[in-house]
């Protein structure tokens, strides 16, 4: 949107390495991602020093955050710009940066949750969200441009409407987009909170072909005293019936959570409730973050702050348990055919893990590659393509290789008989 913004003033947007002036989109949400920011913006200074570039301007929530110590730190900066305000009616001029068959579509901002850990409420200021008619209208036009899915985002998306039409409107919203998607196929929701999720919603998600059967529903914990203390507003047995209701109604559909380890006052027991849960629960994606202590919340200031260590240890605990489940789900899909969205021919950059070497987990084997290909006359004929399928988010998830007799570009869709599973990825044949 800001790149959009500045293309409609005349200004011409070119990769870093040709540019005049730089702009950094920093976050500032937890402490990994302000030392990112923070890297490079120093990166940035130190190409300004060596003159290949005139200027630098720092913009996001870094800067909006802490923009004023920031300029008293970084004098070479030439300007520090914060978070803009999503405007209700207007439809961005959005410049994509995504491959073209991909988009994000931003439907509201900030959000009115105050989870006692997040910094976000205090940084993005008051929740806005947009009108029906500015998203149908911007889905329609990437509709138009050969989009064939689209990511709803926000901080959380499932309290969209809640400003403008005073109640969670996301199931009609949804309705209305799935009514101008042509070319688009899928529709995939990130971002929603969990005690926001209604009947509702889940019954659109389950009932609309053209919605991902793939539900990002970060939980951050399981114990009640926990998500009291995280101010979560939804309970241990709720949760439970949450998912078995979401079950329920999608029974091949895919969960992504993601949950906070060592938050103040987590006990071995409140860990070892969580570890159970996820072995009990069986997610298909999980993501794990440690707790970070941050500036102006809640969270920072309560007692029983757990040592870095023990944080640590427990996200590695977690993800180990993790892993295995994943590999587990990911094996009981060879044999199935999914539809996968083409991303791009396989580089060799990206290349395949030498024969005979132990994969690192991401990277399938050549050998595995060709393992349906050496079946058939002429294994050679055969090229390798990354995708992905409905169950994988892009940039979050794990991807499909694909190996097709016949040639396919970035957007096109295809079945795919799946021959091989990874533990964050998938491999197999272009059947159709
Ligand atoms: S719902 Fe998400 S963005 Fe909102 S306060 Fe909680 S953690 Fe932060």
């Amino acid at each position: 949107m800001m790149l959009g913004r500045l293309k409609k003033n005349g200004h011409r947007i070119v990769d870093a390495k040709e540019a005049q002036t730089v702009i950094v989109n920093t976050c500032s949400f937890i402490e990994e991602a302000r030392k990112e920011s923070i890297d490079t913006i120093l990166d940035l200074i130190e190409l300004k020093r060596k003159g290949k570039i005139k200027k630098v301007i720092v913009a996001g929530c870094l800067a909006q955050r802490y923009g004023r110590d920031l300029a008293k730190e970084f004098s070479a900066v030439d300007a520090f710009v914060g978070t803009p305000t999503l405007n209700r009616q207007e439809t961005p001029a959005q410049l994509q940066l995504t491959p073209k068959h991909f988009a994000y579509v931003k439907i509201c901002e900030s959000c009115f949750n105050v989870c006692s850990f997040c910094a976000i409420p205090n940084i993005k200021g008051k929740f806005i969200s947009r009108t029906i008619e500015s998203i149908v209208r911007e889905v329609r036009e990437l509709d138009a441009q050969g989009v064939k899915e689209i990511n709803i985002i926000g901080q959380d998306i499932t309290a969209y409407g809640m400003d403008v039409y005073r109640q969670k409107s996301l199931s009609r919203l949804l309705k209305e987009l799935v009514k101008v998607c042509k070319n688009i196929e899928w529709i995939r929701l990130l971002y929603a909170f969990p005690s926001h999720i209604t009947d509702e919603l889940i019954a659109v998600i389950a009932r609309e072909p053209k919605i991902c059967k793939y539900i990002d529903m970060p939980l951050q914990h399981i114990s009640d005293h926990i998500l009291l203390e995280q101010n979560r507003n939804i309970t241990n047995q709720q949760t439970v019936e949450l998912i078995q209701k979401i079950r329920k109604a999608m029974p091949q559909g895919f969960l992504r959570t993601t949950f906070i380890t060592g938050f103040p006052g987590e006990t071995q027991e409140d860990f070892e409730q969580l570890r159970s849960f996820i072995k009990d629960f069986r997610f298909e994606r999980v993501g794990v973050f440690v707790y970070s202590k941050e500036e102006g919340t809640l969270a920072a200031g309560m007692q029983g702050q757990v040592p870095e260590k023990i944080k640590k240890a427990r996200l590695d605990g977690l993800m180990k348990d993790q892993q295995t489940i994943s590999m587990e789900i990911q094996r009981s899909l060879v044999g199935r055919s999914l539809k996968v969205l083409i991303e791009e021919k396989e580089a060799p950059t990206r290349g395949h893990v030498p024969e005979g070497a132990v994969s690192p987990g991401r990277l399938p084997t050549k050998k595995a590659l060709n393992v349906k290909a050496t079946q058939r006359q002429n294994p050679d004929a055969f090229e390798t393509y990354i995708g992905r399928s409905e169950y994988d988010a892009p940039d979050v998830d794990g991807v499909v290789y694909v190996r097709s007799e016949t040639s396919l570009k970035a957007g096109d869709f295809v079945r795919v008989m799946i021959t091989d599973a990874y533990e964050y990825d998938l491999a197999g044949v272009a059947v159709e």
